[in-house]
């Protein structure tokens, strides 16, 4: 009996899976079992793909070596749908099997490896004709280890000499074996005791209730233990919390209505909560949505549907109770939150509601703490696990439901290494391997999304209404013409001065935003606001000093710089951009007594100063922040009522399609900082262009308007979701290799039917760490042509001509 396997080793030559022998031994090896296996002259781990009956022809039986042994300990082998999903990765993402595999084993696996030698069964029998002293101790003192088993180091220890020779010849004898397994590293485990509810929510109230007048303390401890989902909680932090004598938790333990118990403490990065936490009313557009999700859990059919919610609409509200069905219809649910989301509090908020059952994951956990997760959501030890990215491999069995929240980031998207994945997809194609239903989040879902929710291809589910009572921003577009045609040019436009003032007298607070990632040139006309576009992309062409040119970095369009704006033929149409320290100079300028953070890539380089600067200005000791898109995203600060954005153009003029989207998600973003608090917000926007599409429905929030222009767009010229894309980028030390090799490719793609090829064409970052970036980007109707126009294009290149070549499907960038 043979298998194919993925070995988890960093070997580029050789050719994946790769064939052992199963021992008879191993028999009941199957699918996605993790072994160990001869690796050259090493041990390497692998996965097994495939049990074959023979060899793969051409292959001498004789040469193929065996399989060492089967590795134990939960999470060690590959659930069934997580391998389900990294071979539909391998096919959609264009990357051989082994790195699609590679990519859904925690990197944590190989770190916690253990191996052991452990006696054979029936080494009694053979004991007689072991005579060697040594080896007779070594034996003897195995037999009195758990499992009959030990490490080199420990059984080195327990004899207290070097086992190595004695062990290799009782291995040869075949009194030993080696045996490995998956742990955690043994540090840190703390025992604590526990006290865990025996009896369902409504006896454990009625038993409250009896006990409220006589023992209040007894009914207390209850009540906090029911509302944290019946615990296991650490009966110190209970009793001091509840603020109750342990007596009052023994009586209840002796009433058999609580267990105490030792538990062995998780590391683990969040308190347990014993707030108790009130579900809220749901309102009838939630209603509606839960009732649709309801239906779609008991199809038990792999189904997507967008929760399409305005901010403050409740979609979290929603998840809750759709994570609350799933388990009561004995299934599991799996959450991907953005990185950035993932806070104590998003996650307490989970636990408060579900309790203990609930797993985290992301990349702030140790390798340890992420070891003990990862087991514990193996072992079904966790109903929900809550992460970001690459939790959508973790080992939970049997999910129902997929949660992707802000479906819409772009944080989602692995750009570095291969596979570059979007979680989202990803989380589709793992639906579908157990029958789950798919609930996209977003208040500003990507175009594809909504497109696909419009289409019917995913069920629609809106929450329009705003359940909190907070009002939304107001935001005011200003026009920086105005201040050219008057001849006063000026940073910051009047009604933006005049907002920082009166916020400095009533001691609140201003964010001011630059966005950064506009990094490229491009040319303003300062007096009608006109930018240079592709004639055929439609992309804002970058602007190129030394030689006085504009191209396109879609497709190479080029052309030389006019010196007139051709819109309204003023003199005015000059590079654009800004600077975050200009900004700060500006401002002290006009406000010498104002307190200033600067956020930025140059101020944030020490460790921690990103959370020093956010604390210093939530605590009120700046008026006026700074920043670039760090400060963007998911910060809450109550003092914050007026938020300048300091030009808008600089995101609308990014060289890729998607420039819009991106500017229309940003401001939205950037307005959702102000008036967090009890104080309304105010949002000033400086724009050359103010009557964008993108800013004007994002002054009015509404993003179904912005979407309505947009899919016009995006249709006329084919850009997804009417289109697929590849985004191939060569990068090489030598400048001119990238481009000839791309345009070897594209040669041998020119005939291809429905295949639109643009460039090469410079990548709008052309140098990065030394190297020379170009890039193709291929277009396409059928995604599946598209994989075989370019699969048949890269091997008709040499290897050489190949090599330094990525390719980026359904690129969510093009920088
Ligand atoms: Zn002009
Ligand atoms: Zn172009």
């Amino acid at each position: 009996m043979y298998a194919s396997l993925v070995v988890n080793v960093e070997a580029p030559g050789i050719k994946q899976p790769l064939t052992y022998r199963v021992p008879e031994e191993l028999d009941e090896l199957t699918v996605g079992d993790c072994v160990v296996v001869p690796f050259g002259r090493q041990e390497a781990i692998g996965y097994v793909m495939s049990r074959e009956d023979a060899p793969p022809e051409g292959l001498d039986p004789g040469v193929i070596k065996p399989i060492k042994a089967k590795v134990l300990g939960d999470g060690a082998s590959l659930p069934k749908a997580v391998l389900q999903t990294a071979q539909w990765m391998a096919r959609e993402y264009f990357c051989d099997l082994a790195t699609a595999v590679r990519s859904v084993i925690p990197d944590s696996q190989a770190a916690h490896l253990i191996r052991r030698v452990q006696l054979v069964p029936g080494w009694e029998e053979k004991l007689p004709e072991v005579t060697t002293a040594s080896h007779r101790l070594v034996i003897e003192t195995l037999a009195g280890c758990p499992s009959e088993a030990a490490t080199l180091e420990e059984l080195a220890e327990l004899v207290a000499s070097r086992v190595d020779s004695p062990v290799k010849l009782l291995r040869e004898r075949n009194l030993l074996r080696d045996i490995w397994t998956v742990e955690p590293p043994r540090t840190g485990a703390k025992r604590v005791k526990a006290a865990r509810l025996l009896v369902v929510w409504d006896d454990a109230e009625d038993a409250a209730k009896a006990r409220e007048a006589k023992a209040p303390a007894q009914a207390k401890l209850l009540r906090a233990l029911s509302s944290a989902g019946g615990g296991p909680l650490p009966v110190s932090k209970l009793i001091a919390e509840a603020g109750v004598s342990a007596a009052a938790l023994k009586k209840l333990e002796a009433d058999e209505l609580i267990s105490i118990e030792v538990l062995t403490e998780r590391r683990r990065p969040y308190s347990l909560s014993t707030s108790a936490v009130v579900a809220p009313e749901l309102m009838p557009e939630q209603k509606i949505a839960l009732e649709e999700i309801k239906k779609r859990l008991d199809s038990r059919a792999h189904n997507v549907a967008l929760l399409y919610g305005v901010t403050g609409s409740g979609k979290t509200e929603v998840y809750l109770r759709a994570i609350a069905e799933t388990r009561r219809r004995g299934r599991t649910a799996l959450v991907l939150v953005p990185e950035i989301a993932l806070t104590a509090q998003v996650v307490d908020s989970f636990r408060s509601r579900i309790g203990d059952r609930v797993a985290v994951l992301h990349s702030n956990l140790s390798l340890g703490e992420r070891r003990d997760e990862w087991q514990r959501i193996a072992r079904g030890e966790a109903d929900v696990v809550v992460g970001a990215r690459s939790a959508i491999f973790c080992p939970l069995p049997n999910v129902g439901l997929i949660v992707v929240d802000e479906e819409h980031e772009s944080s989602y998207k692995q750009d570095q290494p291969a596979p570059r994945y979007h979680a989202r997809e990803v989380a589709i194609a793992r639906a579908r391997a157990t029958g789950a239903t798919v609930i996209l989040g977003s208040a500003t879902p990507s175009v594809e999304t909504f497109y696909k929710a419009e289409k019917g291809e995913y069920g629609f589910l809106p929450l329009r209404e705003r359940a909190l009572s907070r009002p939304l921003p107001s935001v005011e577009i200003v026009d920086l013409r105005e201040g050219f045609k008057k001849n006063q040019p000026a940073l910051f436009a009047q009604p933006l001065l005049e907002g920082i003032t009166e916020r400095l007298e009533k001691h609140e607070q201003t964010i001011l935003f630059l966005n950064r990632r506009g990094f490229s040139m491009f040319l303003l006309c300062r007096d009608c606001g006109y930018t240079t576009r592709c004639p055929d992309c439609e992309v804002s062409l970058t602007y190129h000093q030394r030689a006085a040119k504009l191209v396109c970095h879609h497709c190479n369009y080029e052309r030389p710089a006019p010196d007139m704006c051709p819109n309204c033929n003023g003199n005015r149409l000059r590079p654009f951009g800004i600077g975050t320290e200009k900004i700060e100079e500006e401002i002290k300028k006009a406000f010498p007594t104002a307190r200033v953070i600067r956020m930025d890539r140059d101020t944030t380089q020490e460790k921690n100063a990103h959370m020093k600067m956010l604390r210093q200005f939530r605590a009120g000791e700046a008026d006026i922040l700074i920043g670039t898109q760090m400060v963007a995203k998911g910060l809450d600060f109550a003092g914050v009522t007026l938020v300048g954005v300091i030009s808008a153009d600089t995101a609308l003029n990014l060289p890729d399609f998607r420039a819009s989207e991106r500017a229309f998600q940003l401001l939205t973003q950037v307005a959702g900082r102000a008036g967090r608090g009890r104080k309304p917000g105010h949002v000033v926007v400086q724009s050359f262009n103010p009557e964008h599409e993108s800013i004007t429905a994002a002054a009015e929030h509404d993003y179904e308007l912005f979407y309505k222009r947009e899919i016009v767009f995006r249709e006329e010229l084919g850009y997804p979701p009417f289109a697929r894309l590849a985004n191939i980028i060569a990068t090489d030390e030598d400048e001119r290799l990238p481009e000839v090799r791309l345009r070897a490719l594209a040669n041998r793609l020119e005939d291809c039917d429905g295949l639109k090829v643009l460039g090469p064409a410079p990548c709008p970052l052309s140098r990065l760490k030394g190297k020379y970036r170009w890039h193709l980007l291929l277009k396409c109707t059928d995604g599946e042509a598209l994989r075989t126009y370019l699969r048949r294009g890269l091997l008709s290149l040499t290897s050489s001509d190949r090599s330094g070549m990525t390719i980026d499907l359904d690129p969510m960038s093009l920088l």
